[in-house]
């Protein structure tokens, strides 16, 4: 990894917060302002010129949808600017805390009371953006920061679609999968319903502790966005104690017809209330399991625009255009794909998402093996191994479940005394 810059434009840069598909965000100070800040870079690393076009123009869309809108529960941005030896950088106001990936890996599902305020927070920033005209297009507990004091917001706007931009060529996939709404993967089609699918899929992860739509694989994890329904969430987690109402909403809230989910996302928060006080969901929305026979034929194409995207982000041609100005249109959006290492054929993750995905599985196998559930902490070493055979800690964590197995026997670990 680069070094951590010094000085970027007039900020100076403290650590390093977190790295992107595109690139890295830094804690820096303000000076003249006096505040602390968070710095967005382009990834330095090997960029042609068209992949750097491509980062370039997504860089001025997350600028032009941030600036349009301003609301407590959204991210703001204070500045842009191209620094001699650093390049372009956006600056947004820091926010202090983790994502809500990081908080529901560290701390598993979120309790009612807590899920019930994320998720209006979420509505409302998302009611925002919608009544601005933009389409965020990738929601995802990534990009969801949650401060200390328990307020979310809304980040990385980098693939949003905002109104009047040059971004007419709908038809193809961006984003991340395993939140894409299935007219997304079908259709290459936004709006404000495929964020309001994604949401719900937001919320079976926080409700559950689990994704709607879990898997590494392309195919699989498409096919069961297009056509499969989730595992009930109170099914995938039943400790988490979900009732059968909030499954009915959040079920509905992943209906593959965009006509049966819910109108907005404050009726999805109202309708989660609702049902965690017990009152029964209005009306259930039909699944409407199958497409017409055209859509079925699409299926390959966006698939294979996506494969496209997802495994070479140097083939711009094959993707989108984030930029809003004609001028600066770049022909392609890497979306969170971007640098996506070719892999086994159908992967889909970019290779920071699989750290991530590996580290999710570290940390199921540690409450596995904490459990005294062998076979589950071995199934997750595994899952982590394909994510990301690099990381150091699997192998450690596999010694430690060999010495439990050693120790005791196989199938006879009992779990061991749980914490608070
Ligand atoms: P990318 O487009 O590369 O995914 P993001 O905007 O999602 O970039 O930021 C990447 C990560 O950096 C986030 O997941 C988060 O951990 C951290 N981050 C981003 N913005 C901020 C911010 N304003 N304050 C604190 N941390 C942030
Ligand atoms: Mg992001």
């Amino acid at each position: 990894m680069e070094d951590t810059p010094q000085q970027i434009g007039r900020y100076r840069i403290e650590r390093l917060l977190g790295s992107g598909s595109m690139g890295h965000v830094y804690l820096a100070r303000d000076a003249d302002l006096d505040r602390p800040v968070a710095i967005k870079t382009l990834r330095d690393v090997d960029l042609d010129e068209e992949t750097r076009a491509v980062f370039l123009s997504r860089f001025q869309n997350e600028a032009k949808a941030a600036a349009r809108l301003q609301h407590p529960n959204i991210v703001q941005i204070f500045d842009v600017g191209d620094d001699p030896k650093h390049g372009p950088y956006l600056v947004f106001e820091y926010v202090p805390g983790h994502t809500l990936k990081q908080q529901l890996r560290k701390k598993g599902p979120l309790p009612k009371e807590q899920l019930l305020v994320v998720a209006q927070q979420i509505a409302d920033a998302l009611t925002t953006a919608h009544m601005a005209g933009v389409i965020h297009r990738d929601l995802k507990p990534e990009n969801l920061l949650i401060t200390e004091n328990g307020q979310l917001k809304l980040a990385d706007f980098g693939i949003a679609r905002v109104p009047n931009a040059n971004l007419t060529k709908e038809g193809q996939f961006l984003g991340t999968p395993c939140y894409a709404a299935p007219e997304t993967l079908l259709k290459g089609e936004y709006s404000e319903k495929t964020d309001l699918f994604s949401f719900g899929a937001v919320v079976y992860e926080a409700a559950s502790g689990e994704r709607a739509f879990p898997g590494a694989e392309a195919m699989v994890v498409a096919q069961n966005v297009m056509y499969n329904d989730p595992t009930p969430p109170s099914e995938v987690n039943r400790g988490a104690a979900i009732p059968p109402q909030v499954d009915q909403v959040i079920m509905r809230a992943l209906c593959k017809d965009p006509d049966g989910r819910f109108a907005s996302a404050r009726t999805l928060v109202s309708s989660l209330r609702e049902a965690y006080a017990g009152k029964r969901p209005k009306k259930p929305a039909r699944q409407r399991r199958s497409f017409p026979m055209i859509m079925l034929l699409l299926v390959g194409a966006a698939l294979a625009a996506w494969a496209l995207l997802g495994n070479d982000v140097k083939t711009p041609s094959a993707g989108i255009d984030a930029g809003t100005d004609a001028g600066a249109d770049a022909g392609a959006d890497a979306g969170t794909d971007a640098g996506a290492d070719a892999g086994p054929g159908t992967e889909i993750l970019t290779p920071h998402e699989r750290e991530e995905a590996a580290k999710d599985e570290l940390a199921r196998a540690r409450k596995a093996l904490q459990d005294g559930d062998i076979a589950a902490a071995e199934a997750a070493l595994d899952r982590a191994t394909q994510y990301d055979p690099s990381n150091p800690d699997i192998e450690a964590l596999r010694s430690e479940v060999g010495a439990s197995v050693g120790a005791v026997g196989r199938d006879k670990l009992p779990p061991k005394a749980s914490g608070p």
